[in-house]
């Protein structure tokens, strides 16, 4: 496996990881997780969608679906995006919809508005919305990372695309594209003070994410999602202690883990990941997510992929 194989692949597991490690103490505060728990720190389904042990929720498998969108429509439809062409977007919410008429075990507020607006009326945007500011385009971004490794243009445009299918929120956009790039220097090879330093920039940037000091709040609001994942990514370098650390501050703890796990997955890489977690995830989800690591990955247009000469 290459380097960037093992960070792409640690992303994306990681990603299932904490979805299915923090679905159990959803909605839980950490005081009554604590009190049911002592600490919680295995995945062991069950919580209020009373799920199988290892299986995950709407987190991962809206990456699925966004996923085989990207990897159906092919270079073609990347480059025929990059000159303007919606037929890509309308792919992604015709696979949205999709997923949703298979009767996902959950599914977000606003995601569930934006799919029926775009099934009703294939409209690849609502109108702004100042209750869009919720966490769904961001914890389902991680493919639009992966295909479009190499070209930030690329990267920036198709984020925004998918994002707006269903969220129109200026620090729902500003978080989406803040992970995503902070996910493509992990997968180049950023180590943790590297990424540290680029956390520090884009705070700068985007005062509204300002995490320190934490206060506590780990709801699907944007804002809050994003101030619980940087707190833990910053204050934990281990994987297991990250993911950890996160889902027990409980509320959105499927998503903040789904987050904490994609970023420090991408930092320690596939091999790194502790096993008994592996181990528990469905291998139907396993299998899925490998085979679309290696497929975005040949999407990409990543230095490895550019011929020399
Ligand atoms: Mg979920
Ligand atoms: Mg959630």
């Amino acid at each position: 496996m290459t380097d960037r194989f093992d960070k792409v692949l640690g992303a994306y597991l990681g990603l299932a990881i904490g979805d299915a490690l923090g679905a159990t103490v959803e909605f839980m505060r950490p005081r009554e997780i604590a009190l049911q728990y002592g600490v919680h720190r295995d995945i062991v389904g069950g919580g209020w969608l009373k799920l199988p042990r290892g299986q995950v929720t709407d987190d991962t498998t809206m990456c699925l679906a966004l996923g085989e969108a990207l990897l159906q429509g092919g270079p073609q439809a990347l480059q025929g995006h990059a000159l303007g062409d919606d037929a890509l977007v309308h792919a992604i919410g015709q696979a949205f919809v999709r997923w949703f008429q298979a009767k996902p075990v959950d599914i977000g507020n606003t995601c569930r508005r934006g799919i029926l607006r775009y099934l009703h009326e294939r409209s690849l945007s609502g109108p702004y919305n100042a209750g869009d500011g919720g966490n769904g385009a961001l914890m389902r971004n991680l493919p639009v990372v992966l295909a479009t490794l190499g070209d930030d243009a690329a990267f920036e445009r198709l984020s925004i695309a998918q994002a707006r299918l269903t969220h129109h929120h200026p620090l729902s956009d500003a978080a989406t594209l803040g992970f995503g790039h902070l996910v493509r220097r992990l997968i180049d090879g950023a180590s943790h003070v590297d990424s540290l330093l680029w956390i520090d920039r884009w705070i700068e940037q985007n005062p509204a994410f300002k995490f320190a000091p934490y206060r506590g709040h780990a709801t699907a609001y944007v804002v809050d999602t994003v101030h619980t994942v940087l707190h833990f990514y910053t204050l934990h370098r281990d994987f297991e202690a990250a993911l950890i650390a996160t889902v027990n501050q409980g509320d959105d703890a499927d998503t903040t883990g789904a987050l904490i796990g994609m970023l420090a997955g991408a930092r320690c890489g596939a091999a790194a990941l502790p096993r008994r977690w592996l181990q528990r995830l469905q291998p139907q989800t396993v299998m899925a997510i490998t085979d679309q690591c290696s497929g975005l990955l040949a999407l990409s247009r990543g230095p490895a992929e550019v011929p020399h000469g």
